[in-house]
């Protein structure tokens, strides 16, 4: 299997025909999986906003001032709001907004990017990112995969998951094939799609590498079952239940994990788990450490320090840590 980053893509405008703009620069072949990053999707559908847009109204206000207060710095209501309108649920609402999206998508700030958007505030998900692959499925004649980069329960760091979906299944269902011992495989469905956008993302990379389209060359999907949910049914889903009922208690986490987790050197170990764009709502780079009064500046491990102006923009990494993307725990049912 081969994967190459789409080289030449200009930067991406609302209206433009993103398929078309693909198609002159990849060379696409029968077999091919094209994985598109959603930002360049989302400008294509002229998905960027501006703050001054959003009336924030009291509920944001409300969750503003909570996770301000908690962060001892002031936060954006105008940017909850955003995330309010962009979710059919917020699962927290501190330290951190995690939200589901309509699609059923889990996101810290419901996937709102504020990095790589040159000429708005903000850059929306896809309204319908299945739709949005179908439509370059259709013009492209290969499946395509739209993906965004994503944080990880119980886990650092990020990684790209898919999104939207079209001209691949979702998943590949082994259950009922067997182990190289003959043992029936009663469990495992294995997400390909989140495995090719993971993939990609190591080719688009998180900043200014312009490459938001990879092709995938060689993946076969082979003689399986398919499955095609990705995003669990709430019904069933008792780690988005549990979070619901969930209380924010840092004094309760700290004794609980031991104060040296929160400790400056050992988060500099971690090393990773960037929490990112400062200055927005429920950002859990702020969340993290709440209530420790004494490292606000790091809560996350990253080392980088805050953003006292609030400027930094890479905002799709602070909206990952605390993504409690329900497709975690796919094969412990
Ligand atoms: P996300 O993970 O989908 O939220 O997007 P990122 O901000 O991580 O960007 C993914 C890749 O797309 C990076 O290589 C960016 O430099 C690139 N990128 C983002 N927007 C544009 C654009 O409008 N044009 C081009 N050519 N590249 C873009
Ligand atoms: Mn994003
Ligand atoms: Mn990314």
């Amino acid at each position: 299997m081969e994967l190459f980053g789409v080289e030449g893509l200009p930067e991406v405008r609302p209206g433009d025909d993103l398929a078309a703009l693909t198609a002159e620069r990849a060379d696409l072949q029968e077999g091919d999986v094209l994985c598109v990053s959603h930002t360049v999707v989302s400008k294509a559908e002229g998905r960027q906003a501006d703050l001054a847009d959003y009336d924030p109204g009291e509920r944001a206000r409300a969750i503003a001032d909570r996770i301000g207060t908690l962060a001892g710095e002031q936060k954006d209501p105008r940017f909850a709001r955003a995330v309010i309108e962009e979710s059919r649920a917020l699962l927290t609402e501190e330290p951190l907004l995690l939200a589901v999206t309509a699609f059923g998508h889990v996101a810290v700030n419901a996937g709102i990017d504020r990095s790589n958007v040159p000429d708005a505030d903000l850059l929306l998900l896809p309204e319908d990112p299945t739709a949005s692959a179908r439509r370059l499925h259709e013009a492209l004649g290969v499946p395509v995969v739209v993906t965004d980069t994503s944080g990880r329960p119980f886990r650092l760091g990020q990684r790209g998951v898919a999104i939207g979906w079209a001209g691949i299944p979702a998943a590949r269902d082994w259950r009922g094939e067997t182990d190289m011992t003959g043992k029936e495989l009663g469990v495992t469905v294995e997400a390909v799609v989140d495995e090719l956008a993971a993939a990609a993302n190591l080719l688009t990379g998180e900043g200014d590498d312009g490459i938001p389209a990879v092709v995938v060359r060689g993946f076969a999907f082979g003689d399986h079952d398919a499955s095609d949910n990705l995003f669990r049914d709430p019904a069933g889903d008792y780690v988005q239940d549990a979070l619901e009922q969930w209380t924010y208690d840092p004094d309760r986490l700290r004794q609980k994990a031991g104060e040296d987790l929160y400790d400056e050197a050992a988060g500099e170990d971690r090393g990773v788990g960037d929490g990112g764009d400062d200055g927005d709502v429920g950002d859990e780079r702020d969340g993290g450490d709440e209530g420790d009064g004494v490292r606000a500046s790091d809560p996350d491990g990253s080392g980088q320090g805050s953003d006292p102006n609030g400027q930094r923009s890479d905002s799709e990494e602070g909206r990952q840590d605390g993504d409690t993307s329900t497709s975690s725990d796919g094969d412990t049912q």
